[in-house]
């Protein structure tokens, strides 16, 4: 019998040995009580509610009996299965290299929006004017920050997402009457979502013209009429259309509208000023000096904030929005008022980090880190690697940056682990991209990666 048939024989035997006869594991098996007074799970189920803990303990108890694991290791099992937060949504690291992952929920909020939300978690002064005691505009703070940060905008008004923002405009705008849009922009969103719905569906119609490639100012300018609530302009934000193409600028629609026909510009990625590494986005600010009446944006790409939907422009017009009754329907709440502010006012987002991060910094991050884990055994290598924007933002464009090529196999440990990591699977390797891991978490990373290599080796059958 040559060494590796006798290690092969070993394993059978050590697996039959786990699979104890199921008197023994009886026996061994804790009481539910017993477990749950485990110093930590005791304390997890004063953090996490009692039923969460102990749901996991019964899935422990389950996989002793089933002779999965050790009867002995029940609470540890548990202890180590518990989310860390009662919230159900698990913490993740983002090393996809796109920056707005919609499926990682878009941008991460930065420190000082995370302190904003936590202040506002209690009683706090939404729509309290704490100095006169009346009641305020809800969320004053925060719109009197958009309307500092963005130069042209006289007024905001913040509702649920993009969508929302663009739907309020219709209903409150051109409900019963005619948008003016171009073949060339009814964009579809993601997910089967399509602008051209969701407008028609507030009771607006659409008024289309031009052709999927080329619309100009005129064909707006014979689309125009006493049915006309406004005219749209929308940023082709996920797509590019290249060749022959041509299409009405915010500025030539301002001319040809005439006086009550407000121009409409989605520009979604919701830059609020010019981003020099993304010259073509277009920003609020520009947008309405270039003649646009009302801006919307999403508050969750670009800008690097919470999910919400921007509408900034003519005061007249805000105030129309604002007042309609279905912006109660669309409403934030304070903890999205309190991280808005917090991203507009406060220092660099974590996107914006991202967004201008050097790509020498990257590779040196990425030779460290490989070297640290080939130092342990792990197949590591520091490769070149290409980072997007995504979130339907900035489409075709790439940003150079560096990775850590291992192999395939650790994805799935690296994505169920704890943290959880999500790499990118390409060409038979799990590239960690750098550009979409914050520096702080390099040592998280790298231990995450450890462990998903012992998982797959013991996947493999391996010690
Ligand atoms: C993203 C986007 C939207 C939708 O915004 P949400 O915040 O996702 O609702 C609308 N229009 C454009 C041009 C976009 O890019």
């Amino acid at each position: 019998m040559d060494r590796d048939t006798a290690t092969a024989d070993a394993r059978t035997a050590d697996a039959q040995a786990a699979r104890t006869p199921p008197a023994d594991v009886r026996r061994r098996l804790p009481r539910t009580d017993a477990v749950l007074a485990d110093p930590r799970l005791a304390g997890a189920a004063r953090r996490l509610g009692r039923a969460l803990v102990k749901s996991e303990v019964v899935r422990a108890l389950e996989r002793a009996r089933a002779g999965e694991i050790p009867p002995e290791t029940v609470a540890d099992t548990a202890a180590g299965a518990l989310p860390p937060t009662a919230g159900g949504l698990r913490p993740v690291v983002n090393a996809t290299g796109v920056l707005l992952h919609t499926n990682l929920g878009r941008a991460p909020l930065s420190r000082a929006a995370r302190e904003a939300v936590d202040a506002a978690c209690g009683p706090t002064d939404v729509e309290l004017d704490l100095a006169t005691g009346a009641r305020s505009r809800r969320g004053a703070s925060a719109l009197d920050a958009l309307c500092e940060a963005v130069p042209h905008a006289e007024a905001a008004h913040v509702v649920g997402n993009g969508a929302a923002a663009l739907v309020l405009a219709a209903t409150a705008l051109a409900a019963g009457k005619e948008i003016v849009v171009s073949r060339g922009e009814m964009v579809e969103i993601g997910d089967g979502f399509r602008l051209p719905d969701l407008l028609v569906s507030t009771g607006a119609r659409l008024r289309e013209v031009g052709t999927t490639n080329r619309t100009s100012a005129g064909d707006y300018a014979a689309a125009i009429g006493p049915d006309t609530g406004f005219v749209l302009k929308v940023h082709p934000s996920n797509f590019r259309i290249t060749g022959f193409t041509r299409s009405a600028s915010v500025a030539e629609l301002a001319r040809v509208c005439p006086p009550g026909v407000p121009v409409v510009a989605d520009i979604g990625s919701g830059l609020l000023r010019p981003e020099p590494v993304l010259p073509n986005e277009p920003d609020a600010s520009g947008w309405l000096r270039a003649g646009a009446s009302l801006v919307t944006a999403s508050g969750d790409k670009l800008l690097g904030g919470p999910q919400c939907g921007l509408l900034l422009g003519r005061a007249g017009l805000v105030r129309r929005l604002a007042r309609h009754p279905l912006a109660r329907a669309l409403r934030v709440d304070k903890l999205t008022l309190a991280a808005l502010q917090a991203t507009v006012r406060g220092p660099a987002t974590p996107v914006h980090t991202m967004l201008h991060a050097g790509a020498e910094g990257l590779r040196a991050r990425a030779e460290h880190l490989a070297a640290e884990l080939r130092g342990t055994d792990v197949d590591a290598r520091a490769v070149d690697s290409e980072a997007a924007v995504g979130g339907g933002g900035a489409p075709g464009v790439t940003l150079p940056s560096a990775a850590v090529s291992l192999p395939e196999e650790y994805a799935g440990p690296l994505r169920t682990g704890g943290p959880a990591v999500l790499g990118r699977v390409e060409g038979g390797r799990c590239l960690i991209d750098l550009r979409t891991v914050p520096p702080e978490r390099d040592a998280d990373v790298a231990e995450a990666v450890r462990r998903a290599a012992k998982a797959a080796a013991n996947g493999r059958g391996e010690e």
